[in-house]
């Protein structure tokens, strides 16, 4: 979903890993901190989870596990690239994100997405991230995906079903809902943890007051250049913000304007 530059020589390869690489024509793979190195496309959902904790995205065992039992292949539309680590397109202007964004974006919450804790995810897309969020709170938390196209929230259910995460949907546990997710969901709010997986201009003021004291949100902010932004709402309700990353995601919009492009 967007590039990174080389910055430190922790980034380059050992000349035994680049002579493995080389043999056998690996596309680059990039690590969350905007170094990049070459790496084996994986082809099965086991071995993308490995190369992501090898490359330092996936640095916790609980987002191991979560992307493992959730297979990625089940909810992108191309199956052959279901395990590079690109983004996809899904169709209505919208794209899946990148494997290790997901990633990046389970460890960024992983401490607001403990078991019996409610999430929010905002563009729930394809409902791949939506399904881990509901792996990792388990049977007693409760996740909402919200998402302005219908067919992709049909899909996205479908994709669901097919998955490790059916007896949490079953059991309605995890759920998705046809809205303007800047308008959030408040009939469950307030969460624990907030995931934006579109970009806003500004941060959604429904979002700020639906987050949970001591809770966190994810969210890219900007048009052109955009920034991952991380905000923490502290117990006294007050914010502490920062930004990850540089980022480019699709807008945060009205689902005519989206349709439009
Ligand atoms: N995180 C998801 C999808 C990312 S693409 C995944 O990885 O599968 C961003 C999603 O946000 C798209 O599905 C798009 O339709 C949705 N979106 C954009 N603006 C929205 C809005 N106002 N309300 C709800 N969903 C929105």
């Amino acid at each position: 979903m967007f590039t990174r530059a080389a910055k430190s020589a922790k980034s380059v390869p050992s000349a035994e890993r680049l002579a493995f690489l080389q043999r056998h024509r690996h596309p680059l793979f990039f690590s969350p901190r905007m170094e990049f190195f070459w790496a084996p496309s994986p082809n099965d959902n086991h071995s993308l989870v490995e190369l992501l904790r090898q490359g330092g995205v996936i640095k916790s065992q609980r987002v191991a596990e979560a992307m493992e039992k959730i297979d990625r292949k089940l909810f992108v539309p191309d199956k052959a690239y279901a395990y590079m680590d690109n983004p996809m397109p899904i169709g209505y202007n919208a794209t899946i994100s990148a494997p290790h964004m997901h990633a990046l974006c389970l460890q960024l919450l992983e401490n607001h997405l403990q078991p019996g804790m409610h999430a929010l995810d905002v563009g729930s897309g394809t409902g791949y991230l939506t399904s881990c969020f509901a792996i990792m709170v388990g049977k007693e938390g409760r996740v909402m995906g919200v998402e302005h196209i219908p067919q992709l929230v049909e899909q996205s259910i479908e994709n669901v079903k097919a998955s490790a995460a059916a007896p949490l949907l079953e059991s309605g546990r995890l759920s998705f809902h046809v809205v303007d997710g800047r308008l959030g969901w408040p009939d469950e709010a307030p969460y624990d943890a907030i995931h934006v997986g579109a970009a806003a201009s500004e941060v959604p003021d429904a979002l700020l007051q639906q987050l949970k004291p001591g809770g966190r949100m994810v969210i890219p902010v900007g048009d052109e250049f955009q920034e991952l932004r991380v905000i923490d709402k502290q117990s006294d309700g007050t914010l502490k913000e920062w930004c990850e990353t540089s980022v480019r995601y699709v807008p945060l919009t009205s689902r005519n304007e989206q349709l439009r492009c």
